[in-house]
């Protein structure tokens, strides 16, 4: 999500509510830190039955303010009310992904508790500052890696909480340290932010992909504030195409995402496009539309515009409701909205990309 979140105040109050308690973290030990079948492996299915449910969003915080728990072999998931970001312990060290500032100091007690190695790595996800500003809290020592995209936004940023990356990476990239394997992927085309990338750790069967949805939930507004919403809609059916993966990694929410939520979420997209072209067509909305028109004269076109566009996003959002009420969580908080951008998109001013 955008650095302009953190000025609503939900966002503040995660902040403040997270720098308050951080004082009291030390004390707190490892809850559930590993999932574990009795022979000693680890099993997915009982850490996605705690920690991938709706319930555990409704379960207050541990004191501390944050929680983590082992989600594959040697790969950590740490969260706090709203935020969430992985670890991975290699032979050599950890390798940490993404670096969300009110994490990040959770983030390193946590390793603490795991392991006494050092942090060889830090990845930056993109360079939103609410998921690159706690950059600066890792050890310097670590190699931060980066895409082009985020080394060139994050020089002209000149941000000291955001260092620019020591490896930077163009279109693909392998880091394979310590027994872990992790495969980059510039697509070539944003969608959420201006440096966007993917990265997979095979043996995990895990996707890195930050600020691509919000799992159990309808979609954030305005798709997330994408910069392409085309590409964001595009996305869903890419990624599962491309990867073999058990959980997404997404950088928000305090459950775990799985496959299963990511394709939740492509039948969601899928319905809202098909429900923007049913609303376009409608009798329902060409009499809205012919309406419009006669109540607005001439010189009020800004008005026909924004009354029409209103019009048939409202149908799209009644049919979508319809079908998703109940089935995740927010369907009636962003559903005009979202209904709306891609009105806008598909129909007036991306008419042939669907
Ligand atoms: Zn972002």
């Amino acid at each position: 999500m955008r650095v302009f979140k953190h000025l609503l105040p939900s966002r503040i109050l995660t902040t403040c509510f997270t720098a308050a308690i951080i004082s009291f973290g030390a004390s707190a030990a490892a809850q559930d830190a590993s999932n574990t079948t009795e022979k000693g492996a680890f099993d997915l299915e009982a850490m996605k039955e705690k920690y991938s449910v709706r319930d555990y969003v409704y379960q207050p915080l541990p004191e501390r303010g944050y929680n983590y728990y082992q989600i594959a072999e040697n790969t950590y998931f740490v969260h706090d009310a709203f935020e969430h970001q992985v670890f991975f312990v290699t032979e050599d060290g950890v390798i940490v992904y993404d670096a969300i500032p009110g994490l990040a100091p959770h983030t390193l007690k946590a390793i603490a508790e795991v392991t006494d190695k050092p942090i060889t790595h830090v990845i930056y996800s993109h360079h939103h500052g609410d998921h690159a500003r706690g950059m600066h809290l890792y050890p310097e020592t670590a190699i931060k890696i980066g895409n082009s995209e985020t080394a060139e936004l994050l020089k002209e940023a000149n941000d000291p909480m955001r260092p620019v990356p020591d490896v930077v990476w163009q279109d693909d990239y392998v880091l394979d340290t310590g027994g872990l394997r992790l495969e980059f992927k510039d697509l070539g085309r944003n969608w959420h932010s201006h440096s966007d990338s993917l990265v997979y750790a095979p043996e995990q069967k895990i996707l890195l992909a930050i600020d691509t949805f919000h799992a159990d939930a309808a979609p954030w507004i305005h798709f997330g504030e994408a910069v392409d919403p085309i590409m964001t809609w595009r996305l869903p059916k890419i990624i599962l195409d491309t990867y073999d993966f058990d959980l997404i990694i997404t950088g928000h929410e305090r459950m775990v995402p799985t496959h299963e939520h990511f394709e939740t979420y492509k039948e969601m997209v899928e319905d809202m496009k098909r429900f923007t072209y049913e609303a376009a067509s409608s009798l329902e909305f060409q009499k809205k539309a012919k309406e419009t028109m006669i109540r607005y004269s001439d010189g009020q076109e800004h008005w026909i515009y924004k009354k029409a566009l209103e019009a048939g996003a409202d149908i799209c959002a009644a049919k979508w409701e319809e079908k998703w009420a109940g089935r995740v969580r927010n369907v009636r908080l962003n559903s005009k909205e979202n209904c709306q951008t891609m009105w806008i998109q598909l129909l007036v001013i991306n008419p042939e990309s669907h």
